[in-house]
């Protein structure tokens, strides 16, 4: 094989995942894992009872259309105008991918060049980096940093140059849980729409808001038709192993982006799309119970957390909480979580992973809560011996 690398000089250094890392580590010492995000109890019963009855009708077995099947698409544009007042067309402006992590990978690898620069909200969630790099183009990081995690938006102009095509930003934010605040989507639209630059918004966490209010990138004048709009059943219904994701954006950004998908899986999840048609269609008190519960959890790790003496940044959203370990006399995020299933049989995540500029996370660690209260209790009581 020659001395050449197998792994190409895009993905270099790529390794595994930090959440697959972190993951087998939790089984392996059989910890208590608050690193990967994903709730240990599952959505609701009557969304699994749709994927079953989906299963055994026979609808979804076979390859579903490459788009979406019809249903899933009317639900996603329904949902939404009921939650954002925003109209998409299901059949041009809808599109149906396997979770936001594909939808991410083909709107970057449709809308980028070799070359292009891409700004993104630094610290980033781990597949940006890499289908960025896949994509051939660049990341300019706009790096929020503690305690306060809001971009700085003087930055943000002086990183745009005559190579950044696009924006790609993360609200409600992973891993800083930092919601995007009106004045802020505002400056950032008024600089795309200055620069004519594309925009890529995830919003995976739209419905996991604890006081702010979350508002779609989408809907600010002039991004319409400049914005590529991505969200996920794993996060607002609890069905992370699902993978149903998708896409809304004007017809020319959803043709494009579909152009990508269909050379990535084609299609996935058929009897899921059913489901999460249903899902998308469930009362407003499914949302408001969802946060709730949520908000309740959120709490109880922040004093568990503070009590156990780190430095805890509170949320506006997602299920995830920051943390600064230099109270508790540690420098190191990567090191600290390497050792703390040793030392106490908790699992989290260290924020370095996710910048360019290790520095401002070097001493960031980030812990979820959702799980079960009891499992969280637990982990406080474990965390608290260091
Ligand atoms: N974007 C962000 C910000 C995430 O935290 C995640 C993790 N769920 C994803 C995308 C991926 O979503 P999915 O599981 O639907 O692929
Ligand atoms: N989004 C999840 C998190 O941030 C992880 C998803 C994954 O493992 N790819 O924890």
């Amino acid at each position: 094989m020659g001395t050449r690398p197998l792994l190409n000089r895009r993905l270099a250094g790529m390794g595994t995942t930090i959440f697959a890392e972190m993951s087998a580590l939790a089984t392996a010492t059989g910890s208590i894992n608050l690193g990967q995000g994903f709730p240990d109890t599952d959505g609701p019963e009557e969304v699994r009872e749709a994927a079953v009855r989906a299963l055994r009708e026979g609808r979804g077995n076979q390859y579903p259309p490459g788009p979406g099947i019809p249903e899933l698409r009317h639900a996603i544009a329904e949902h939404q105008q009921r939650f954002h007042g925003l109209t998409y067309d299901p059949d041009t402006e809808v599109l149906v991918t396997a979770g936001a992590t594909e939808a991410i990978a083909a709107a970057l690898l449709a809308l980028l060049e070799p070359g292009d620069e891409v700004i993104a909200l630094e610290p980033f969630y781990d597949s940006y980096a890499a289908c960025i790099a896949m994509a051939g183009a660049t990341r300019r990081p706009l790096t929020l940093r503690a305690p306060h995690f809001r971009p700085d938006l003087d930055e943000l102009r002086a990183l745009i140059t005559p190579r950044t095509r696009l924006l790609l930003i993360n609200t409600p934010h992973n891993p800083t849980g930092t919601v995007l605040a009106p004045g802020e989507l505002a400056a950032i639209a008024a600089l795309a729409v200055e620069h004519d630059l594309l925009v890529i918004t995830d919003e995976v966490y739209e419905h996991l808001v604890f006081g702010a209010t979350h508002h779609p990138l989408a809907a600010l004048p002039g991004m319409r038709e400049r914005t590529v709009t991505i969200s996920s059943a794993g996060k607002t219904f609890s069905f992370t192993g699902w993978k149903v994701g998708w896409v809304t954006a004007s017809p020319a950004l959803v043709s494009a982006v579909r152009t990508a998908k269909q050379y990535l899986t084609y299609v996935s999840a058929g009897p899921f799309q059913y489901a999460v048609a249903e899902a998308l269609r469930l009362p407003d008190d499914y949302f408001r119970t969802l946060r709730t519960d949520l908000l309740r959890k959120r709490d109880l790790l922040l004093d568990g957390l503070t009590a156990a003496g780190f430095r805890a940044f509170t949320p506006e959203g997602t299920y995830f909480i920051t943390t600064d370990i230099t109270p508790l006399g540690e420098k190191d995020g990567i090191d600290f979580c390497r050792s703390l299933p040793e030392r106490c049989g908790v699992v989290a995540i260290p924020n370095a992973v996710f910048y360019d500029n290790t520095d401002a996370g070097r001493s960031l660690v980030r812990f979820t809560f959702c799980k079960k209260d009891e499992v969280l209790t637990e982990a406080v009581t474990r965390l608290q011996r260091l």
